[in-house]
């Protein structure tokens, strides 16, 4: 399968509107620097699914290549939002999976459109979906939130987005599951001691290294994990990388090896 990071920030992005920091400054004027709402597509086997929607501009992304099916993991609005302008578009139904939420986001549940949202999903129990076996895991979040295990029979990856920590029967699952990937929560720097709704770096580092995994990236990410990175870059462990928006790779038989490693170098 490929995967596709399509958004690694939070839910102000970066830049964040009106913040002068370095490292907004920085996003301004170089569009690589730039993080847009935590959202992922993967591929295979010529099925396109998204995981999540809040790109604005996501009808046109659609256009290009329409999805067999959208991933929601929860109805917080930078992950949702964009839904609200592709229902009104037309063709056949877009199938909606989610997490069972009967506050969902705004009128998306009362004016569906050509989104066809379908019964809240369960965890643990898998969904199966052309060339894709999906296993919904719950999340620490403030909504029902689902982290997605991803299996197309030759890899798997693990999505683990919105979530302070990981509930017990969670993680206890994962390690069974063995992910060769995990895509990790990583909303808070160090420097936030009592995080909330989202993993700080020291956090999301411990997960992943409880879960043991070969290859581990961060999203999520606000400006001032970045500038974190960019400012005290901690020591990251060689498993451990800090996508930028864009980035892809392949999990399963067609992994490269020599996958480009972050570097501190490469942060803004
Ligand atoms: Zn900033
Ligand atoms: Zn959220
Ligand atoms: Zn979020």
């Amino acid at each position: 399968m490929k995967f596709r990071f399509t958004g690694t920030g939070d839910s102000a992005q970066v830049p964040c509107f009106g913040c002068d920091c370095p490292v907004c400054a920085r996003a301004r004027v170089i569009a690589s620097a730039r993080r847009g709402p935590c959202s992922a597509e993967v591929e295979v086997d010529g099925n396109r699914y998204l995981l999540d929607a809040g790109h604005m501009d996501l009808a046109a992304r659609c256009e290009r290549h329409r999805p067999s099916a959208i991933l929601l993991t929860h109805y917080h609005a930078d992950h949702v939002q964009a839904l609200l302008h592709l229902r009104w578009g037309r063709g056949e139904p877009l199938p909606v999976y989610g997490p069972k939420d009967p506050h969902g986001f705004a009128d998306l549940f009362r004016h569906p459109g050509v989104l066809d949202f379908k019964a809240g999903l369960k965890p643990f129990r898998p969904l199966l979906l052309p060339s894709l076996t999906v296993t919904p895991v719950p999340l620490h979040h403030s909504k029902p939130t689902l982290g997605y295990c991803l299996d197309d029979g030759g890899g798997r990856l693990a999505y683990l987005t919105d979530t302070c920590g990981l509930p017990g029967a969670t993680e206890r699952f994962l390690r069974e599951w063995q992910p060769d990937v995990v895509v990790l929560d990583t909303g808070h720097p160090s420097s936030v001691i009592k995080p909330t709704n989202h993993n700080s770096l020291p956090m999301a580092l411990q997960i992943i290294e409880r879960l043991d995994v070969s290859a581990a990236y961060l999203t999520h990410i606000g400006h001032d994990l970045d500038r974190e990175l960019a400012e005290s870059p901690p020591a990251l462990p060689a498993n451990v990388r800090v996508p930028k928006d864009g980035e892809e790779f392949f999990v399963g038989p067609m992994a490269q090896p020599s996958m480009a490693l972050y570097r501190m170098g490469d942060a803004r």
